[in-house]
């Protein structure tokens, strides 16, 4: 059993008891000893001198009768008749021994019931004393002796010594004492006994007392005890810490209690943060997992999973700061949740989005969205569709401060799998499927994207040591011939980036470069092209060609980065003039964040180089942007161009009104992808500037490039002509 402080308390308290209990009978036992030794020694005195007393009167009284029987016989030294006389005490008890002696202190008669020792100093001591009194009493040991001298008329006749014996008397004072000391035993037992029942008695009154006082004396602390305990256990049914006395328990009580109540605040905060996402105030991961484990229960119920996340959110989060990106992550977050209370022109989705909808943030810029559906004859999939078309639409129409898309993907339960995390991983997937097709899109999971998905993980993760490696030797560049389409001259190249991967071969730019983007490796790739580009051009240099490049500039590139003056230093460097360097930028930069792009476009224009808008009419610029961002020419995606006897009318209208739109706005336009004869032909006819494609050539590597130029021999004037 565990000491509690009462019993720890208890155990000193019958210690203490016990000692001085012992030690109180051992007083009393001593002192009783003593004092019946003191009486005991009183009496023997007493009785001794009372026996002396007895003696020497019953000898007085002895003398006085002899005096008057042989004080005449002595006269006449009549030892007969002295004798007859003395004889006659031979009876008595106390007489031991009579001497009787004449004036000449020679022993006339005497009566010795036996031979009294020590006779001569009983004598001699008589005899000394007669000569001082008449009477003197002798005590020799045991022995009393009466001796007195005897007279006629004043005339001497001798004395008389009477010897008693105390040994009688003593005998008897003995047992009178044993008598009295066993019956002093007895008394002192007795007394014992009483002062053992009288402690007992006391002892146990003390301990009933100090055992109530303690009781109540710990009560409170007990009581605390539980108190602290069912606090512990979060047990708390009654009012714990509370009406306890005004004294220090009743302090350490409220202490307590003010400990509890941090801890139950603390507690709240921490259950709350463990089911809300602190940035936006709407649910987190935990929560999402508890919530989907108990839609499950329910057997009729299907769910939706619509995984989201924003289309270049860590441009803008590293460009404008991380405050900016949090708010932004605010503003899409409160848009979500108006979604509840937003009104819908259908009312199964109005009820969907305020009665199914569980809302919650995984971290960063995804959402994820969670539709519970209690209904197994609905089609999820028409209805996940309506769900994210209405979540896109919250983008389209501009809501945020930025002009950001999201990129949704979605899942389906049971059909995608059995638990939240499967269902979020398949949405992700989707999601990132959704996201490199291009931005703002949506698309439910399907069993190929896990492949896709596999193999953008292999190339991340290869691309990420390709980079890494002395000298960056898995990649190259290659360039494709450009053309004065007029008079067939060549103008330029377009500079294309090439990776061959030792084990998986050649990997198309068109699917690396996405990922370098999405992955934050396309700075990095970027200036690794540059210098690729500028040792190239040196080469050709030596061989006297110099020929214009055109760089293909990410959008991430251009929003974020130094990039101006990183080109300035690097072709300053390798000594080669900032005009033969064009670059070729995006739509979706201007998309994105069209200050920032605007910008970036007028340092690289103002210091000497060429910009060229690519892939012009696959995104979402609308041709009113060309009024805005001043250009150096247009690029019209190669869809376009192989539309051009295709049949595809609409689009070859689109490359007629390009052509006859940049004449306006007079800046150039280069058409890509040109494959055929025909469409070269179409394009000379509407008088399209410049051309590029496998027609004329595919993108070659440097060194075969040297001899391409050989056979341009009129390269020279044709770039003068432009
Ligand atoms: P892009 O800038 O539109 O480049 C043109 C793409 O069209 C090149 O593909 C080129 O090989 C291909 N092409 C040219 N003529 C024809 C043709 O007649 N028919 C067909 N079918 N295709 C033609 P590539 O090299 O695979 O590059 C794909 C994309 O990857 C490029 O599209 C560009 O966006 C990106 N890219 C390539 N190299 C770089 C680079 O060094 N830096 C950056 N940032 N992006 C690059
Ligand atoms: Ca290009
Ligand atoms: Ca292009």
């Amino acid at each position: 059993m565990r000491a509690t402080i009462f019993t720890k308390l208890l155990a000193i308290l019958l210690l203490t008891i016990s000692i001085m209990v012992s030690m109180f009978l051992f007083v009393a036992h001593s002192l009783n000893d003593d004092f019946i030794d003191r009486v005991y020694n009183e009496v023997e005195f007493v009785l001794n001198e009372n026996a002396t007393d007895f003696l020497l009167t019953h000898a007085d009284k002895n003398m006085d009768y002899l005096q008057g029987e042989i004080v005449n016989s002595m006269y006449f030294s009549n030892a007969d008749e002295i004798l007859s006389s003395i004889n006659k005490f031979t009876n008595d008890s106390s007489t031991d021994a009579i001497y009787v002696f004449d004036k000449n202190q020679q022993l006339l008669a005497k009566m010795s019931k036996y031979e009294v020792k020590n006779n001569t100093q009983l004598f001699e001591e008589a005899e000394y004393l007669l000569g001082i009194h008449d009477e003197a009493y002798i005590q020799i040991d045991q022995k009393l002796a009466i001796a007195r001298s005897f007279y006629i008329y004043d005339e001497p006749v001798g004395y008389v010594l009477i010897v008693s014996n105390k040994d009688f008397y003593s005998n008897e004072i003995d047992v009178s004492l044993d008598v009295i000391q066993s019956l002093s035993l007895i008394q002192r037992d007795k007394h014992l006994y009483q002062y053992t029942i009288v402690v007992t008695l006391s002892t146990l009154m003390f301990l009933i007392l100090a055992g109530t006082l303690l009781t109540r004396l710990l009560k409170p602390v007990r009581r605390l005890k539980q108190d602290i305990n069912n606090f512990g256990e979060r047990s708390i049914t009654s009012k714990p810490f509370e009406d306890y006395p005004n004294d220090e328990f009743g302090e350490l009580a409220r202490s307590f209690k003010m400990m509890r109540d941090k801890v139950t605040k603390r507690e709240q905060e921490i259950v709350r943060l463990a089911q809300f996402d602190p940035l936006t105030n709407l649910y987190n991961r935990n929560y999402l997992i508890n919530r989907f484990e108990t839609i499950i229960t329910d057997q009729n119920t299907q769910v939706i999973c619509l995984y989201m996340d924003l289309d270049n959110f860590k441009e803008i989060n590293d460009t404008f700061g991380h405050d900016e990106g949090d708010l932004l992550i605010q503003e899409v977050a409160g848009h979500l949740a108006m979604l509840r209370t937003k009104e819908h022109e259908d009312p199964f989705l109005q009820k969907c989005f305020q009665e199914c909808m569980t809302l919650s943030r995984l971290g960063g810029d995804e959402f994820v969205l969670l539709f519970q559906i209690q209904d197994i004859s609905i089609s999820v999939y028409s209805l996940g569709y309506q769900i994210a078309n209405e979540v896109k639409a919250l983008f389209r129409n501009r809501l945020v401060s930025y002009h950001v898309s999201s990129s949704m993907g979605l899942s389906l339960y049971p059909l995608d799998g059995a638990t939240v995390d499967e269902l979020m991983k398949k949405a992700d997937i989707a999601m990132y499927s959704a996201k490199s097709k291009g931005k703002g899109r949506f698309e439910f999971f399907n069993e190929e994207m896990s492949t896709a998905l596999a193999r953008d993980r292999m190339i991340e993760q290869n691309l990420i040591r390709a980079l890494e490696e002395e000298g960056t030797p898995q990649f190259h560049m290659v360039y494709q011939p450009q053309y004065y389409l007029r008079s067939d001259k060549l103008v330029g190249v377009e500079s294309l980036v090439r990776w061959l991967h030792p084990e998986q071969g050649f990997i198309s730019p068109a699917e690396f470069i996405p990922i370098a983007e999405r992955k934050g490796m396309i700075e990095k790739l970027g200036k690794v092209t540059v210098q690729l580009i500028l040792e190239d051009m040196k080469q050709w240099r030596n061989y006297g060609w110099d020929i214009p490049v055109s760089w293909n500039l990410s959008t991430v590139e251009l929003l974020k980065t130094d990039i101006v003056d990183y080109l300035i230093s690097e072709l300053k460097r390798a000594n080669i003039d900032r005009d033969l360097l064009n670059i070729e930028i995006t739509e979706t930069a201007l998309v994105t964040d069209l200050n920032r792009a605007k910008k970036q476009i007028n340092d690289l224009r103002q210091h000497g180089f060429r910009v060229w808008l690519d892939d012009f009419g696959t995104g979402y610029s609308s041709l009113s942007i060309l009024g805005e961002v001043e250009i150096d020419g247009l690029k019209i995606d190669r869809s376009f161009v192989s539309a051009i006897g295709n049949g595809e009318t609409s689009k070859t209208l689109v490359v007629d009104a390009l052509v006859q739109l940049t004449n306006t706005f007079d800046i150039y336009i280069v058409a890509e992808g040109i494959e055929t004869k025909e469409q070269l032909e179409y394009l000379k006819a509407t008088r399209c500037h410049y051309g590029q494609g496998y027609f004329y050539s595919k993108p070659i590597c440097a060194d075969q490039m040297l001899d391409y130029f050989k056979q341009s021999a009129e390269l020279k004037s044709a770039v003068n002509a432009c």
